[in-house]
Order: structure tokens, then C-alpha cells, then sequence
């Protein structure tokens, strides 16, 4: 314990204002008269009895033995997905492994709510959200702007344009008017971690508007928290860690560094932590103490502490330059020094974004540092958890949210020994592959059973064949992985393996075309088209098939290149 203080020694030392007395001295509850997020109990979770409770953060392991947190339960998925990332960047920031053997032993025995107080109590005063001082997540000056509806905190809500042009069809206005304050402070958390583009000089997150973020997911909370979290060393690697005034972690213990004047604020110029702490909007709560108790329009909960309104200004950090957040996967673009962090995307996440989101690809990106490290350092070993990737994020429409998505997929470790790591990602690439040949070819054939000529016919939305298809064959996509190592420890010949994976996809394929090729309106069905397409279709999802051979790296039939073949490949490719 005395050592994890040590780290944080500077925060102790520069930062006292109320007494809370030497390390390892356990707060005073009584100290705080103002709402606080490390002793407050705000977070909704859900025990493995399957019991609800309110928990601070420091309570995040208590019954650990016999009825521990499992997970999170707020009003919102969104918001369960911004506090996951705090209690990451929480244990992140006061308690980091030192190295892999102290991971591994909290991992198991984790400390109890006690010592997680005591880390936590070095940074307490960063965490009031209300007050006349410094606010969480909130600008320490802002004292002007014209109140704001407290329904834009939410990500979905429509903007200033939107009403205007009177097209919320979706997000409908002036349902949320009156938040109790917990709820006020999961929604600033929710959109200071996320935030979209708020129209000129409203930045976005320090990832951008509506991140992806990948965690590794575990049985309980402590588990998941723990998986995500990183090394000191690693952390230091990411940015420039010689700035150590609590402010260069947490912004909004100092004046904001505006970009009014087009200032941005890189790795170089905070602590590589604040990337679990941005403040991109300058935001200051205006919180109401009623008279009687009134209802919070998002949990219902009746409170006499309620905030309709907050004020805001634009010009706040313009993160630029140099970031790299751990819970999120990367793309790199051609001439930008730097990666680009990945956003969500229609669709949702299945396992066609394996790659990029759990193996690197040249093209689909690099995974979340800390979905890398777990996966090539941490893993072995760890089978009884289960783990699995948790990704999630927003489907955005450039300024605000169409929807939230999240999906989960095992974690399969593999060894290293004898390559057969690089052997297993090289073969989960060809299965992915395959099937993205294999959908494709589904969705264009279905529009030729549909129409005469469907290079000219209407581009209606196929995606829902998509989700289907990636839905429905995804069960035999894991069970096809974890076949996979035995398959390389005894020297089998791979063919067979891949196409028994082919025949679930073309079975797939043909159930999907059987369903939706006979869907056009009656009188315009030609069974002579639909049996046509459906010919194409098999042919396209044969062993034999010049593409697929290719994908799946089957011995080529070498009279499928003739005339008539390429044409049709041709043909395919274009759509
Ligand atoms: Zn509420």
C-alpha cells in the first residue's frame, strides 16, 4: 500500500486544501458537505446474487467472497460505459501494478475496500461535483453563457440546428427537463468522455466524437477493472509524464487551456493519465436546491438536489496531436504521423471485427493497447475467466448519436511456442475473409433474383442481410477457433478445417437467398431470374470459386478461369 502512495506522493504533497491528513489516514466522511464521487455511493451495480446496490467507487470489491459486483446497472448502456472507464482510470491512476507479478496477485486477491479508500483519498477534492470550487469534469471559472437545457448532456439529444429545422423525429424534446444530480454527473462523465462536435468551438473528446472502446471483460467488476489496467511504465510511455501538478492529470483543477484562439493541447503538454480525464467542453453545473422533493426525469429517483440547466462556452482543450488511448483501437491514414482512434459504425460488433479490434491488420488497424497486452502478456494462465472482449461505442451521425451498440466475443489464448500464434491469427484471417466474400456475394445475388438489371436497379439499405449473416454464423465462427489449435498441435492438413467453415457459410448464404430473393412484389418475381441467381450464388460459394480458393487457400481448380468465370468475377468484385 505505502508504495502505491509513494507514486502519488506529489498529489498529497501539493494538494491538502482541507486537512484530509498524512497518507494512509482513511477519510472523513463528514469532510465533504458537497456531492462527491469517491465517496458517494452514485454507481448502479448489480451483484452475482443478482442483487441491485449503489456502491462508491471504493466499494467496488466489498463482498468479494461471497456476493461480489459483477457488473454495472445504470439507467443507461451508455452510461455504464463511461463508468467502467472511470473506475479504469480511477485504479489506473492511484493503484498501477507495478509489474506483471503484482498484476497477477491482485487479479486474484484483490485490496479490499479499505485500501481502495486510501488510494483514493489523494485525489478527493478533484472529485466534487458540486461546490464553489474546483468541479469534476467541470470549467473552474466559468461563471457566464447562457444556461443551457440539461437534456443536451445527452448524447442523443438534438442541438441547437435540429430544433430549429424541427426534425427530431427520434430524440424527442423536453422529456428529460429535471435530473437528480448522480444522474446530471453520469451524463457530463458520458459526454466529456465522448463528446461529438457541439458546433464551432464546442471541441470533441479527446478521441473524437463517439469513440469504439474495446475492454477485456471479466466475471466481476474488479476483474474487468483490473484487466484494463495498465502498468505505470506503460502509461508514462504514452506521453509526456514529467508533468505532475494534479492539474496536468485532472484539467479542471486549473483554468481551462482554451483554444478560443485555436490553441491545441497535445501529448506533449498534460500527463499521459488525462487521457482517462479529458474535459473537452467547458461545462459548470448549475445545481437548485428545492424547496420540495421532485422526481428525476432518468431514474426517477425523488430528490430535493436537482439541475434543469448548466452553463457553457466554447473554445475548451482541443486535444491534438499525439494521443493514443489505451481503451481504444487505432487505425493508422496514409501521411498522418499519427493513429487515428476508431469510431464506432453501423453494424455493430461481431466477429468480423476481429481484425483491428483483437488481432492487428495492415488495413483494419491496431487493437487497444490494452486488449495487446493482455492478450500477448497477461493471458495465459487466466482460462477460468473466461475472458472476453467487450467492445462498445455510438453509431454517430456526425453531431449526435443515431444509437449505442456493444457486443462481446471470447478471447481465445494462444501460445506462442513454435509460431503457433502467428499460424492461428494467419488462418482466423482467412475464415474472416471468406466470409466477407461469401456475404457480399449473398447480398448481390439477392438484388439480381430481385431485378433484371440490378447494376441500375434502386440501392436500397441490404445491411440488415449483413447483420443477419454475421449474426447467424457467428456460434459456428468461435466454435471453428477453438477447434483451431488442436488442428495445428497435431499437423492436421488444414483443407478439410476450412471447408467445413465454407459449408456453414454457404448454407448460411443459400437460407438467407431462400428467404429474401423471393421478396420482390409478386408480379415482378421471375422464378427464371431466381434460379439463375441462385446458381450464381452457388457457384460463387464453392471450394471451387477463384476467390474463395484464394481466401481460404484451397488448390485451385484451374478450369474455373475460363471466359466466362472472369466475367463473372469481374462482375462480383463491382458490386
Ligand atoms: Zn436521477
Amino acid at each position: 500500500m505505502k508504495k502505491d502512495l509513494e507514486t502519488y506522493k506529489y498529489l498529497i504533497h501539493t494538494w491538502d486544501p482541507v486537512g484530509t491528513g498524512p497518507p494512509g489516514a482513511l477519510p472523513r466522511m463528514e469532510v465533504s458537505v458537497t456531492n462527491n464521487l469517491i465517496h458517494d455511493p452514485w454507481i448502479p451495480v448489480v451483484r452475482k446474487s443478482g442483487g441491485h446496490d449503489r456502491v462508491p467507487p471504493w466499494r467496488l470489491t466489498d463482498r468479494y467472497m461471497d456476493d461480489p459486483v459483477v457488473g454495472l446497472d445504470a439507467s443507461r448502456a451508455d452510461f455504464n460505459g463511461a463508468i467502467v472507464q472511470f473506475l479504469i482510470g480511477l485504479v489506473q491512476t492511484t493503484l498501477p501494478p507495478e509489474n506483471g507479478r503484482e498484476w497477477r496477485r491482485r487479479l486474484r486477491m484483490p485490496p479490499t475496500p479499505e485500501e481502495l479508500r486510501t488510494a483514493f483519498e489523494p485525489i478527493v477534492q478533484a472529485f466534487d461535483l458540486d461546490g464553489d470550487g474546483a468541479r469534476f469534469m467541470q470549467d473552474l471559472d466559468l461563471s457566464e453563457g447562457e444556461p443551457t437545457p440539461v437534456d443536451r448532456l445527452l448524447m442523443e439529444m438534438p442541438g441547437e440546428q435540429t430544433l430549429k429545422k424541427n426534425i427530431d423525429h427520434f430524440q424527442k424534446r423536453y422529456t428529460v427537463q429535471c435530473c437528480c444530480l448522480r444522474c446530471t454527473g453520469m451524463a457530463l462523465l458520458t459526454l466529456q468522455t465522448n463528446a461529438p462536435s457541439g458546433g464551432r468551438g464546442h471541441r470533441t473528446s479527446l478521441r473524437g466524437g463517439g469513440p469504439l472502446t474495446t475492454l477485456v471483460l471479466g466475471r466481476t467488476l474488479w476483474e474487468t477493472v483490473w484487466l484494463n489496467t495498465l502498468e505505470e511504465r506503460q502509461i508514462d510511455a504514452l506521453g509526456n509524464a514529467a508533468l505532475r501538478e494534479p492539474s496536468d492529470t485532472f484539467p479542471w483543477l486549473a483554468p481551462t487551456r482554451t483554444s478560443t484562439g485555436g490553441e491545441v493541447t497535445t501529448s506533449l503538454d498534460a500527463h499521459p493519465l488525462q487521457m482517462y480525464w479529458g474535459m473537452p467542453r467547458r461545462i459548470r453545473l448549475q445545481v437548485t436546491e428545492e424547496e420540495r422533493e421532485v422526481e428525476c426525469d432518468l431514474c426517477g429517483d425523488r430528490v430535493t438536489e436537482t439541475v434543469t440547466t448548466y452553463l457553457t462556452k466554447d473554445g475548451g482543450v482541443n486535444y491534438k496531436g499525439g494521443w493514443r488511448h489505451p481503451l481504444t483501437p487505432h487505425t493508422r491514414v496514409k501521411n498522418d504521423p499519427d493513429l487515428l482512434p476508431r469510431h464506432g459504425q453501423p453494424g455493430g460488433v461481431t466477429y468480423r471485427n476481429w481484425l483491428g479490434l483483437v488481432q492487428s491488420h495492415p488495413e483494419r488497424g491496431i487493437p487497444a493497447q490494452v486488449v495487446t497486452t493482455f492478450r500477448e502478456m497477461r493471458a495465459a494462465d487466466l482460462e477460468e475467466i473466461r475472458p472476453r472482449l467487450w467492445a462498445f461505442g455510438y453509431d454517430m451521425d456526425n453531431m449526435k448519436a443515431r444509437c449505442w451498440y456493444e457486443g462481446t466475443m471470447p478471447l481465445l489464448h494462444v501460445g506462442e511456442e513454435g509460431g503457433l500464434r502467428e499460424r492461428f491469427e494467419a488462418e482466423i484471417g482467412r475464415l474472416i475473409r471468406a466470409a466477407e466474400l461469401v456475404v457480399s456475394s449473398t447480398r448481390s445475388c439477392i438484388r439480381q433474383a430481385w431485378y433484371e438489371d440490378p447494376k441500375n436497379a434502386p440501392t436500397g439499405d441490404l445491411s440488415f442481410i449483413d447483420a443477419r449473416f454475421w449474426q447467424e454464423t457467428e456460434a459456428a465462427f468461435y466454435r471453428q477457433q477453438a477447434a483451431l489449435p488442436s488442428v495445428f498441435e497435431r499437423n492436421e492438413d488444414p483443407a478439410p478445417f476450412r471447408l467445413s467453415w465454407l459449408r456453414v457459410l454457404r448454407d448460411e448464404a443459400m437460407a438467407l437467398f431462400g428467404e429474401y430473393s423471393q421478396e420482390a412484389q409478386i408480379e415482378l418475381a421471375d422464378p427464371r431470374r431466381i434460379a439463375r441467381a441462385r446458381r450464381t450464388l452457388l457457384m460463387y460459394t464453392s471450394p471451387k470459386n477463384r476467390l474463395i480458393a484464394q481466401a481460404l487457400d484451397l488448390p485451385a481448380e484451374p478450369k474455373t478461369t475460363g471466359k466466362r468465370g472472369r466475367r463473372v468475377e469481374k462482375q462480383r468484385q463491382s458490386t
